[in-house]
């Protein structure tokens, strides 16, 4: 086994893709590190509602240290997770398989036989996340079975497959068990209470989060996860530029407000798992400071997002929306417009500082007239409903939030360039056509769905005010090609230009999902470790002498490296 690097492996991230790389990749005999710029969290640790702020938003250098940020861009609102264990600590454990079709379109399409392979690796995933059918409906299932049924879509009301531990009948919860997913190896879980809590971590151990099963399983078998650590570098170490000697990978302290504890490991491969929009921002920044210019020039293109829109209802009644799980069920309002029924926790009413009422109108600045407009007048007619939906107090338990996504061709494209509001450094913005800030389709529903509850439609305040959709199943900008002239990785996920090196993320995704897409993303990177082989048939065994030469190599290259010292 090759000995004279820090690491054998190391994996940026450990969401779904970077915590199923951390556990084959450590059963397959490598010496396995992961860098995870959030924190650990326990249910002990987790905020009881998102009004604690600090212990749910992420900015660190306002003082936030939680597991949720937003980034805004031109073109988009995203929602994604950060945290030792990705966005599955903040996501909602909606673990579906999409329609086949979608390996017949995007870059992806004809690469490899996808349907025949991916069955495995999405049953390999299925049983990993332990996804199961929901047990557990609350009433806003039932309104959204109701309100199918009223447009004549009662057939297409499914439970949503999740990864979430539940009684067998949906009896109530919180009982312990010894593990119940890997014989034995896993830890003791407790069974889902339906508390809605799912987007705010899970405080009764229910939900299964990658640090109860792959992230769990890597460490027992040797991975070492370094938590609160940034990769700000990667670089070829020695001479070949193409990677084919090891990597450089520095990393700084994200929560040490003055030391950023700079630090240099070293390592044979580098699996890049950062996320979307971590993977793209990191390889932006170091193809442009020129640690690794030969990634592809199409980095950043086909962005998807699943044409995602978040529509809601506010009641105003007795009724408790958030029990139940995270997102309980699913329809289809057409072909290609599915809408889930999604809810926070009772008491996590921060969310309704971005909602406001549904406002119908061209998306354009004539539309936030619109809405002041329905403002007033709501306002003036029903001056205690209007005031009682828009109050943040009760929000979570009275609203049910709908989203909705759609299976239609589309994208933008990421860039790495100056703004004109920040001449001073470049950062990732956001290029191409405008996605649609509402579907028209999902916005009848909702006011089918609010007459049926006697609530309010309510939208998003960022799609309204600023013509921006949000999402939280940002996809690509590192797709799979043939060739570095259509994308950033081959099918297998190994990064165009560079040896050992991958990507194992959304950002690999080449297609637009239409569900969500953490299952897929899972799958996808069981699918690219498989083809690694054990560390005993890799050709990375060193003799004592080129041992020694490497070592040299690295203490030259640290040197040079201001600031920076070796681990
Ligand atoms: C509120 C919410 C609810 C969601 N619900 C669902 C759902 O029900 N079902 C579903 O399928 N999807 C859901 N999602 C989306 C899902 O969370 C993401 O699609 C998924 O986590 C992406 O997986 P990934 O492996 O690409 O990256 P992630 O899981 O995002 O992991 C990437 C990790 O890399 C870390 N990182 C980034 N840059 C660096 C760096 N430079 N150095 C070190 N670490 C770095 C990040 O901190 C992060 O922890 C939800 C998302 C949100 C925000
Ligand atoms: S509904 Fe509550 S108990 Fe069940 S998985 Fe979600 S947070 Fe955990």
């Amino acid at each position: 086994m090759s000995q004279q690097t820090d690491f054998d492996f190391i994996v940026i991230g450990s969401g779904f893709g970077g915590s199923v790389a951390a556990l084959r990749l450590s059963e397959k005999g490598y010496r396995v590190a992961v860098m995870e710029m959030g924190r650990r969290w326990t249910p002990k640790t987790l905020p009881k509602t998102n009004w604690s702020l600090s212990r749910w938003l992420w900015y660190p250098s306002l003082g936030l240290r939680g597991f949720f940020r937003m980034r805004l861009f031109r073109h988009l609102l995203v929602l994604h997770g950060c945290a030792v264990g990705g966005g599955s600590i903040t996501y909602a454990s909606t673990l579906l398989r999409p329609k086949n079709q979608i390996w017949r379109s995007g870059s992806w399409a004809g690469l490899a036989p996808w349907e025949q392979e991916m069955n495995r690796h999405y049953a390999t995933a299925s049983r990993m996340l332990g996804v199961t059918e929901n047990k557990i409906l609350g009433p806003a299932d039932e309104l959204l079975k109701q309100a199918a049924q009223a447009i004549g879509r009662g057939s297409t009301f499914y439970r949503t497959q999740v990864g979430v531990f539940q009684e067998p009948n949906g009896e109530a919860g919180g009982k312990t068990y010894p593990d119940p997913y890997f014989g034995g190896e896993g830890p003791d879980r407790t069974t889902c209470t339906g508390c809605g809590g799912c987007m705010m971590g899970c405080r009764h151990g229910a939900k299964n989060t990658l640090d109860l099963n792959y992230l769990y399983l890597a460490e027992k078998r040797g991975a070492q996860i370094f938590p609160e650590t940034k990769v700000i570098d990667v670089k070829p170490l020695g001479n070949k530029a193409e990677g084919s000697e090891g990597y450089l990978v520095t990393t700084e302290s994200t929560t040490s407000f003055f030391r950023k504890n700079r630090k240099t490991f070293s390592c044979r491969g580098v699996v890049f798992a950062a996320s979307a929009l971590g993977t793209m921002e990191l390889l932006f920044k170091l193809k442009d400071k020129g640690s690794l210019p030969h990634i592809s020039p199409t980095l950043g293109s086909y962005v998807r997002t699943n044409c995602e829109s978040l529509i809601g209802v506010r009641t105003a009644g007795e009724v408790d929306y958030s029990r139940g799980v995270a997102i309980g069920s699913g329809i289809y309002i057409d072909d290609h417009t599915h809408i889930e029924a999604t809810r926070y926790p009772k008491g996590s009413d921060a969310m309704s500082l971005m909602t406001t009422l549904l406002t119908i109108g061209r998306p354009d600045p004539s539309r936030i007239l619109v809405l002041l407009k329905n403002l007033f007048l709501s306002f003036l007619k029903h001056p205690v409903k209007t005031f009682r939906v828009l109050k943040p107090a009760g929000w979570a338990h009275q609203s049910v939030i709908m989203l909705c996504m759609q299976a239609l061709e589309g994208h933008i494209n990421m860039r790495y360039k100056r703004s004109w509001y920040w001449p001073f450094g470049k950062s990732m913005q956001s290029s191409g056509q405008k996605i649609p800030t509402f579907i028209p389709e999902a916005n009848a529903f909702a006011q089918k769905l609010s007459a049926l509850s006697g609530g309010t439609a309510m939208s998003m305040v960022s799609e309204i005010l600023f013509n921006i959709p949000s999402t939280a199943h940002i996809l690509g900008g590192c797709v799979m090609a043939r060739s570095a002239t259509a994308g950033v990785v081959d099918h297998q996920h190994r990064v165009f230009g560079y040896k050992n090196m991958y990507v194992c993320d959304g950002s690999v995704v080449s297609a637009n999902l239409g569900v969500n897409p953490s299952l897929s993303i899972t799958a996808l990177s069981e699918r690219a470790m498989g083809f690694m082989p054990p560390v005993t048939e890799n050709n990375w065994i060193d003799a004592a002498t080129e041992r020694a030469e490497v070592k040299k190599l690295l203490t030259a290259e640290t040197l040079l490296a201001t600031g920076v010292k070796t681990h």
